[in-house]
């Protein structure tokens, strides 16, 4: 059988090496031709020898997911559409900035979670990426933006933010990012990593423990109430214990906040008496927000909200002291903005049809 070496972290790449009678520096070699030079082709590993490189030409390959469709917007941020199998894509994004190359990756095809205002979510769930999909996103991102051995990186971020719920795929988005971390593969700090979670609380716990990089919680609603109808995953993890697991995390992350995103719906919880919830919610917790303007998609039922009331909301958190970011839309004219990527999910879990078949009642 093929092994497919974007699959293996550090770890496995020793224990790959045990298993075929290699010495443990063979590792070191790998990755750093696979994940630094984004080689897929055994015969360019100069440094390693010929009947090795046989060998591995004859039981491995290094295979990221097959590129559909690569598009790059009038402001500079690229997209790619990867095909993980028959009829299901994921996305990845490319946002360049001034003084940083963000690059946003996706953790499942779909999603299981249902947030009301969500492409990903209203489009249903197929299932969890592998770490190679998962890696393969960076990986073949890396190559196409032209990141030779000596070039300034293009990717100086990677926030967990596409399709998908990462904590829900846990481990192997935790042994991806332990590739983006480590110095023989992309050498990111901690802090320039960032998960973006809609509350899984023991989950937080988890990640707390194992591997903690910077934490983004969507948040999106001051109270239980309107949070239980826009996330719907806070039934089972209400706002108090989320906060609480937000203060845990704190003590080990990299940075000594954390992010609560905020996405504005028109008329839904964008009022100033909801920030003035919001600043009392989040008054013990250490944190930043970041305000989303609503990116619109076909027949989500949800507005964005205008800028002045954007602007009002940030005022009332900023009086009371919090800082409060409003998001830049990016990539709007290939439907590369937060909340838009959508794929193609085969959809296991028949939302859509659940979806017409209520509307049509
Ligand atoms: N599942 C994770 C990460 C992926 S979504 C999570 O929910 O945090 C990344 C961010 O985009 C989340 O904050 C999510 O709530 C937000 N988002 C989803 N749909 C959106 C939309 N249509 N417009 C703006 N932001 C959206
Ligand atoms: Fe899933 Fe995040 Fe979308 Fe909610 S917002 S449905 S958790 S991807």
């Amino acid at each position: 059988m093929t092994v497919n070496l974007l699959e293996f972290d550090r770890n496995g790449f020793a224990r790959y090496c045990a298993d075929i009678g290699e010495k443990p520096f063979r590792a070191r070699q790998l990755m750093h031709w696979i994940h630094q030079s984004g080689v897929d082709d055994f015969d360019a590993m100069s440094d390693i020898s010929k009947p090795l490189r046989e060998r591995l030409k004859a039981t491995a390959e290094i295979r990221a997911p097959r590129v559909a469709r690569d598009s790059t917007a009038a402001d500079g941020t690229r997209k790619w559409l990867l095909d993980v199998d028959t009829g299901n894509a994921i996305e990845a994004v490319f946002i360049p900035e001034r003084n940083r190359g963000t690059l946003c990756i996706s953790s499942q095809a779909g999603c299981a979670l249902e947030c009301t205002f969500c492409s990903t979510g209203r489009q249903g769930f197929n299932r969890n990426l592998t770490v190679a999909e998962i890696i393969g996103q960076l990986w073949q991102a890396n190559r196409d933006l032209g990141r030779g051995v000596t070039a300034q990186r293009p990717i100086s971020n990677v926030v967990m933010m596409g399709m998908g719920e990462p904590l829900a795929n846990f481990d192997n988005v935790v042994a991806a990012m332990q590739l983006m971390l480590d110095d023989d593969a992309y050498g990111l700090s901690r802090r320039r990593v960032t998960l973006s979670t809609s509350g899984l609380v023991p989950a937080i716990d988890r990640l707390r423990d194992t591997c903690p990089v910077a934490l983004a919680v969507s948040l999106h609603a001051p109270n239980d109430a309107l949070r239980n109808e826009l996330v719907p995953i806070n039934r089972k993890y209400p706002l108090r214990d989320l906060l609480a697991a937000c203060v845990r995390y704190i003590e080990k992350a990299p940075r000594d906040f954390v992010t609560f995103e905020y996405v504005m719906l028109a008329g839904v919880n964008d009022s100033v008496g909801h920030a003035r919830q919001l600043v009392k919610l989040v008054q013990s917790v250490p944190c930043k927000i970041n305000l989303i303007p609503f990116n619109p998609f076909p027949q989500s039922g949800y507005e964005r909200s205008d800028a002045a009331t954007v602007e009002r909301f940030r005022d009332a958190l900023m009086q009371a002291a919090l800082t409060a970011t409003v998001r830049k839309t990016r990539g709007d004219d290939i439907d590369a903005a937060c909340g838009q990527l959508a794929g193609q999910v085969q959809d296991k879990t028949r939302r859509r049809q659940r979806r017409v078949a209520a509307a049509t009642l």
